[in-house]
Formats: structure tokens, C-alpha cells, sequence
């Protein structure tokens, strides 16, 4: 099902590498995969996020006990990530290949200035034959700015190297229409083409066991990369070949529309936390419907915490986000000039600014 990809981003969930009761690699299962990876790493670029820092070094800083306080999983990933990075070094030379780690923050993504910067470094890895081995820099990230889970990241990183396969390796055979794990009569769907209100709400009860992400992240990142022109495939590591034998019956694929929006706006559109909001009027949203700009005449509320250039969402009418763009003023500002004509802007403000709050092509439209 593999064979017609170039760039494939592999996730790999703690569930798949760790063992859940002895908290240690799963060896044998790492060097079945390896043996798949060295396959497909001959004519394709591989990336690898790989889950289990975390539960991996759990041991050493409370034994048997789960973490809860944040500093306890920050210090625990600090520990797990040598090892994890050891392991996979060890493991892909015994196929002559080489790895490189890369820990990233969520600001490496949300950030256009680091994307970009992010995005050159692992392409470079990628021309040289190098095998990106990519985790959240767990050891750093607090609480508000994180990713939390590698699902959403992975997606962000095939976005980022415009890979055109996501596969997430997971403890499920796919995605099911109610949780396969209490519902005997669940049903794998094996094709999905758009994810609509009710496929969210399936994903919403189904959780793994080591892992923080569970269906709903599965269901965001595979948001992500559809928005992206990449595929997304969910299936079950749990095979003696856990990519070679990926077919329709063990795993669900998720397909990309081929849209043709600029990067910048594919980049926008994924856009994580956005750091304000702006609720337009009517007028407003027949505007950006139409791809106009949004002029702060439009404009009804702001709110958030946001400085000029940072990501807002837009919402009509009150509660619906239809849109998500670069804001061209600050909060403060943005609440004096709201309402009024954009010919007024100098004389509010003291200065001559843009006459848009958000310009046209910094914005795009989520439905
Ligand atoms: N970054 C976390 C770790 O390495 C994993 C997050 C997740 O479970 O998706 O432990």
C-alpha cells in the first residue's frame, strides 16, 4: 500500500515501542521494523517521530508510580531520550544507515520564522540520506506550549517537508465507528475521504494505553496532513511486518485532497494555537467569502493576547471559526479601530497603519 509514496513520515506511539509492564524498549519489535525501514529508505525519504522518552525514563525517576507533575515528565524525558536516540543509532546502523534527533518545540511549527528554519535543517538530513529521528522537546516544553502528543506533531513535520504519506503506527487496526475495544459489533472504516462532524465525534472515545493522544489527536494530525495533499494511514504496529504488510483489511487511510493552496497558507490554515480571536458581522463574512480582506468596519469583538503578525482565528457569527489569519495591528490597536472606517485608522491611532486588519493573503478560510 506503500510503494507509490516518496516522502513518508513514520509515528511510532510509545504503545508500539515500549513495553507497557517492563517500561523498556520492545527489541524485537524495533528490529522487524528497522528491517522494513532500510527497504524502503533505499529510493524514499523517511522521517521518523518516535514516541516513549517519556515512559521510557519513567523508571529511573519514579519507580512504578505514573507522572503526573510536569517537571517529573520533563525530567523523565531528559532520561528516555538518550536512550531512545541510542536505540534507534544502534538498531538503523545494522542496515548502514544513519540518524540524525531532532527535538522540536511547538513554536518550531507555529512560528513561520522557525518552521522555515526546522524545515531546511531536517530537508538537509533528508538530501543526505539521513534519517531524521524526531521527538517533542519534552524536556523543555511546559504545559501551555506544547504539543503534548507526537500525533499532531508528525503532522506538523509532514506538513512542514510536504511529505505525501503520514503513517501512524499505533496499538488499533484503524479507525473504527465506535471504540473496538468495548463495542464487539464496531465496524473498521477503511477509506475516509473528508472528516466531517461524526467521524470527530467517533474518534472522541478511544484511547490508547500508553500514549497521550488516543483517536482524537489520530483525527487532528490526519486533519493536518489532508489540508496538505498527504495521506494519513492508521494501522496496527503490532505485525512481523509492521509496514511491509500494511493493507486494506489491517489499517484505515485517510485521503488527501489535492488542493493547491500556497504553502503560506497551508501553514496558516494548521495553524495550532492561535493567539486571539476577532467575531466579524455579516458584511464581514460575505467579504472573506468572496476573498476580500477584512476591514476593521467588519469587526465586532477582538479578544486574546495578540501583538501585529501574530495568528488570530475569526469567528462568525458568534461562535463558528470560519477563517484564521496574520493580524496586522496589535490587540490594544485592533480594539480602538473596530467598527470604524479604515480612513479613520490615522486619526485613531496617531499614525498612518494598514487599511485591513487582516489582508487577504495572510488570511484563509477553515470552512
Ligand atoms: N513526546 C512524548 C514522549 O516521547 C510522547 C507523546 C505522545 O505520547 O504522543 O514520551
Amino acid at each position: 500500500m506503500i510503494n507509490n509514496y516518496k516522502k513518508i513520515v513514520i509515528k511510532i506511539g510509545s504503545s508500539s515501542i515500549i513495553n507497557n509492564k517492563t517500561k523498556k524498549i520492545n527489541s524485537k519489535w524495533m528490529t522487524r521494523l528497522c528491517k522494513d525501514i532500510e527497504k524502503y529508505h533505499k529510493d524514499k525519504n523517511i522521517i521518523i517521530v518516535c514516541s516513549g522518552a517519556i515512559a521510557l525514563g519513567s523508571n529511573l525517576i519514579k519507580k512504578n508510580k505514573s507522572l503526573t507533575k510536569l517537571e517529573d515528565k520533563q525530567a523523565a524525558a531528559s532520561v528516555g531520550q538518550i536512550e531512545l536516540a541510542h536505540q534507534w543509532r544502534q538498531n538503523l546502523k545494522e542496515h548502514k544507515i544513519n540518524i540524525a534527533q531532532v527535538l522540536l518545540t511547538l513554536e518550531d511549527s507555529e512560528v513561520r520564522r522557525r518552521y522555515l528554519n526546522a524545515r531546511k535543517t531536517i530537508n538537509t538530513l533528508l538530501t543526505n540520506k539521513i534519517i531524521p529521528v524526531v521527538n517533542e522537546n519534552d524536556t523543555v516544553a511546559t504545559e501551555e506550549i506544547r504539543y503534548g502528543d507526537n500525533d499532531r506533531l508528525a503532522a506538523r513535520v509532514a506538513q512542514m517537508i510536504d511529505a505525501d504519506l503520514l503513517i501512524l503506527l499505533s496499538d488499533v487496526d484503524g479507525f473504527y465507528d465506535k471504540n473496538p475495544t468495548k463495542n464487539k459489533d464496531a465496524k473498521k472504516i477503511s477509506e475516509i475521504f473528508k472528516i466531517t462532524r461524526s467521524i470527530e465525534q467517533m474518534a472522541n472515545s478511544q484511547t490508547s494505553s500508553l500514549g497521550s493522544g488516543g483517536m482524537t489527536t489520530k483525527i487532528s494530525a490526519a486533519k493536518i496532513c489532508m489540508n496538505n495533499g498527504c495521506d494519513t494511514i492508521i494501522t496496527n504496529s503490532a505485525k512481523k511486518q509492521p509496514l511491509n504488510s500494511i493493507n486494506r483489511t489491517n489499517s484505515s487511510i485517510f485521503i488527501a485532497s489535492k488542493n493547491s493552496s500556497s504553502s503560506r497558507k497551508q501553514w496558516l490554515l494548521n495553524h495550532l494555537h492561535p493567539s486571539g480571536f476577532i467575531k466579524i458581522d455579516e458584511g464581514a463574512h460575505k467579504a472573506i467569502k468572496n476573498n476580500k480582506s477584512l476591514l476593521p468596519a467588519g469587526v465586532i469583538e477582538v479578544g486574546g493576547k495578540f501583538s501585529r503578525g501574530d495568528v488570530i482565528s475569526v469567528y462568525y457569527p458568534k461562535k463558528e471559526k470560519v477563517a484564521i489569519g496574520i493580524s496586522a495591528y496589535d490587540i490594544y490597536e485592533a480594539r480602538k479601530i473596530i467598527g470604524k472606517k479604515s480612513k479613520e485608522i490615522s486619526k485613531i491611532l496617531g499614525y498612518e497603519g494598514r487599511d485591513e486588519i487582516i489582508h487577504k493573503d495572510d488570511l484563509v478560510r477553515t470552512i
